[in-house]
């Protein structure tokens, strides 16, 4: 098809091209006496993405998938018991894997839609008077059902209750876009993948972790070997990898790294607020409903649409990809042909966010779904042309017309 590809699902996102031609350079040796300047940087910089002094971090060549299981496997016994709320797909999964590892968990059911429960945490951490609870896990940006929930509530539960147990937060979707502190909300575990904030394509697993969750590797019993910390403490010390790192994708990050630096942080966060919002208000020039089921769960990063009862969701993504070469999220599980997702993180800007509504409200009106075509894009366009001249701080004083 001709044209460029209009990539908007909730990752992998889009690739800038400064990082394209970071990655793109001949393989090089990575025990070569180059490598270890190029780790140690990577290993040191990312830790003011996860905004952690005290953490260390762990690149692994794996998914986000990965990460998650490096961060149960290192500080985790058999049988030990796990608390973690499950609100969509991504939370259902993390669950499902602690149960695979044969740990004793402690599932917190909310509704799909809705963010998780802080005070039902706190109720269970309050009655856990023996402190059995060893790990508490909670998905801070769901993006099965583009939801965003409160990591600093969960901590001020664990706080209240002076419970010990470890926090684990999964921040594949969230982390290098959406507001995230480590060590602020007294994260011990936090993970996230390449493929999203991060701007790079999919492959490596990445983890940032506090002193105290190191130390909880001592009485960890559960088995591992490929995601074993202590392999990477060992090598990494030094600038190396106990196996073969992925040595372009490194190059990648780097580059990554640079630019999230470049814009910093703060302004990361707020441009994924702002361009997050106008999607919002497209999709409520519509008629149509997020799944999120109230403003304080809308995720910055990803909006769950929920197609009008009788129309088929999947058709609407089918057609924006067949016909006007736009990929939009699937619904997932439960939500499979009920929701479309716009995925609205990464390398992103004002038009890329436009060309995303525009392309939605052409696919719904194919689909036979009565939107308003122009409403949505109206929408957004009002809200990004009213708030860019203060959120633009690079704007030039007006050019003179000859
Ligand atoms: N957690 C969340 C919130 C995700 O969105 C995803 C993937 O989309 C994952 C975990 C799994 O990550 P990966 O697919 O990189 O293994």
């Amino acid at each position: 098809m001709p044209g460029r590809h209009f990539l908007h699902i909730p990752g992998p996102t889009n690739v800038p091209e400064r990082i394209q031609r970071a990655m793109m350079r001949s393989v090089e040796d990575h025990r070569g006496a180059n490598f270890p300047a190029l780790s140690k940087g990577l290993l040191s910089d990312l830790r003011s993405v996860f905004r952690t002094e005290a953490g260390q971090v762990f690149i692994f060549p794996s998914s986000g998938s990965g990460a998650w299981e490096a961060s149960l496997q290192n500080t985790l016994a058999p049988g030990d018991r796990v608390l973690v709320s499950r609100f969509g797909t991504f939370s259902h999964l993390w669950a499902d894997m602690c149960q695979r590892l044969e740990l004793n968990v402690t599932v917190l059911d909310a509704e799909w839609g809705e963010g998780a429960p802080v005070e039902r945490y706190a109720e269970v951490l309050r009655a856990d008077t023996d402190k059995a609870i060893k790990a508490v896990l909670v998905c801070h940006n769901e993006t099965a059902t583009g939801v965003t929930s409160d990591v600093a509530g969960i901590r001020r539960a664990l706080d209240d209750a002076d419970h010990p147990a470890l926090l684990y937060v999964d921040g594949v979707s969230s982390i290098a876009s959406i507001d995230f502190r480590m060590d602020e909300w007294g994260v011990d575990l936090a993970v996230t993948g390449s493929q999203k904030g991060l701007m790079m394509p999919p492959g490596l697993g990445i983890v940032a972790v506090s002193p105290r969750a190191l130390a909880a590797r001592e009485r960890a019993g559960l088995r591992r070997c490929y995601f074993d910390f202590d392999d990477m403490i060992r090598m990494n010390a030094d600038g190396w990898f106990p196996y073969t790192p992925a040595t372009g994708l490194l190059y990648g990050l780097r580059e990554a790294l640079d630019m999230l630096d470049e814009e910093g942080m703060d302004n990361v966060a707020a441009r994924h607020h702002r361009l997050a919002e106008g999607v919002r208000r497209g999709v409520k020039a519509w008629g149509l409903e997020l799944c999120a089921r109230a403003p304080q769960w809308e995720s910055d990063t990803v909006s769950a649409i929920v197609v009008p009862e009788g129309h088929d969701a999947a058709k609407v993504i089918d057609i924006a990809y067949g016909r006007y070469n736009l990929a939009l999220g699937a619904g997932l599980m439960q939500l499979a042909g009920r929701v479309f997702r716009i995925g609205h993180l990464g390398d992103l800007n004002e038009l890329m966010c436009l060309a995303a509504l525009s392309g939605s409200e052409m696919a719904m009106r194919d689909a036979g779904i009565p939107v308003v075509l122009g409403s949505g894009v109206a929408a957004a366009q009002a809200w990004y042309s009213g708030t860019a001249a203060s959120a633009n701080s690079s704007d030039e004083a007006p050019r003179k017309v000859a």
